[in-house]
């Protein structure tokens, strides 16, 4: 189908006025309980920068996700099982690792409702604890409410104050977000059967954008609507323009940050690039934590990568290299292989230098649809590859 868009808002007042953007998807949570096997979501943990996973059983369980929105969690895509009708609240990456996942059948499309968040990107919690701390003399628990937008980091404090930065700022003084995602650029998840957010929506308005993917998001939305749990209008010319416009800008500033960070490895000379790889794996300690944290890698405890050997003289271990080339059109970005490293190497960016590398010259981005087949196995690589 082609997509439609909404603006809608929860019908609880209570949940409108407490929740992010109207309460719109704590509303739209609420009317599927009971509907699938299993209904995931993140909630806070403590402050605004930390949330875990949790399972939605009841109505007030719903509730309890509500203004995580950009709580730091590890992915999500583990937690959908096979045969289980899921219905879950993700990141673009984390739903491309979900349509990665089936594509490579560990999950089926038609049991999971994939209700998407649009993202600017997520913030490291310690390193933005320590930062609001520097800068505005913060605690972690003085701060309600954090936003990404127009080009800024805002932070609501208890007392109803705001402090900002912009996000150029920040990220030049080394804060901000999560370095994966200031070159990741799928911001809205299409592939998703709804995706929501505030881009586009007026200021004070409370209400959350909402565009409709697929006939299984939009059977829901319909359901939703008709059982008194959200209100939905339609959004002027004004409002789609200025959402397209917001995520122009978020996509640009992704532009920028992958010529620095991707386009500076792939402009060095062959041998330089092997060096710096070679460098930067070096401190690994082969506790494969990495592979562990991949949501695209489901290799189990006796694949042929889980061989790393301190004593060889590969310029490259095994693990790394296999990783590096199976990951190259599957690799979506989420940085979680970054954020468990215990040693820091920049993991993301390495496999990103592969997987983006391979989407100039191919054209496939993994992630975007289940009907993509990535080129190797449609036996279609480009000559010389
Ligand atoms: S990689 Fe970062 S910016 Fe991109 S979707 Fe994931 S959390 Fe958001
Ligand atoms: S290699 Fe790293 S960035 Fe890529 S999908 Fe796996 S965990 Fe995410
Ligand atoms: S997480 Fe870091 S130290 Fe552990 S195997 Fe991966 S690269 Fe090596």
């Amino acid at each position: 189908m082609n997509s439609k868009s909404f603006w809608g808002w929860s019908s609880t007042e209570a949940l409108r006025e407490g929740g992010e953007s109207g309460g719109f998807v704590t509303s739209f949570l609420e009317s599927i309980v009971g509907k699938y096997d299993n209904i995931l979501a993140v909630r806070k943990t403590g402050t605004v920068f930390e949330g875990a996973v949790m399972s939605i059983d009841s109505k007030e369980d719903a509730i309890k996700t509500q203004g995580a929105l950009h709580a730091v969690c590890m992915e999500l895509s583990h937690y959908i099982k096979k045969g289980e009708r899921t219905a879950i609240v993700l990141k673009p990456c984390d739903a491309r690792a979900v349509i990665e996942n089936m594509k490579r059948n560990h999950v089926e499309r038609e049991n999971v409702l994939l209700i998407g968040l649009n993202c600017g990107g997520t913030l490291p919690p310690v390193d933005t604890m320590r930062f609001i701390d520097n800068y505005f003399e913060l605690a972690p628990e003085d701060i309600v409410k954090e936003e990404i937008a127009k080009g800024k980091i805002i932070f609501k404090t208890t007392s109803g104050k705001e402090f900002w930065k912009t996000i150029d700022e920040i990220e030049e003084e080394g804060f901000g977000r999560r370095e994966n995602c200031r070159y990741c650029d799928v911001k809205i998840p299409s592939m998703c059967d709804i995706a929501c957010g505030n881009w586009g929506t007026p200021a004070g308005k409370n209400i959350t954008f909402v565009e409709v993917f697929t006939e299984n998001g939009n059977n829901a939305l319909e359901q939703a609507v008709r059982e008194g749990f959200i209100n939905v209008g339609e959004p002027s010319e004004k409002m789609i323009a200025v959402r397209s416009k917001i995520n122009g800008i978020m996509k640009k500033m992704a532009g920028g940050w992958n010529k620095r960070i991707i386009g500076r490895l792939r402009n060095m000379p062959n041998e330089e690039r092997l060096a710096y790889i070679k460098n930067v794996l070096s401190p690994c300690i082969a506790c494969y934590a990495c592979r562990k944290a991949c949501p695209v890698c489901k290799c189990g405890d006796d694949c042929k990568c889980m061989q790393m050997d301190p004593d060889d003289s590969l310029p490259i271990s095994i693990f790394h290299s296999i990783r590096l080339l199976h990951l190259t059109e599957s690799c979506i970005g989420c940085g979680n292989c970054s954020d468990v490293c215990p040693v820091d190497i920049p993991l993301a960016h390495l496999h990103q230098l592969f997987a983006r590398n391979y989407e100039k010259k191919t054209g496939y981005k993994p992630g975007m649809s289940i009907e993509d087949i990535p080129p190797l196995s449609r036996g279609d690589l480009p000559e010389g590859y």
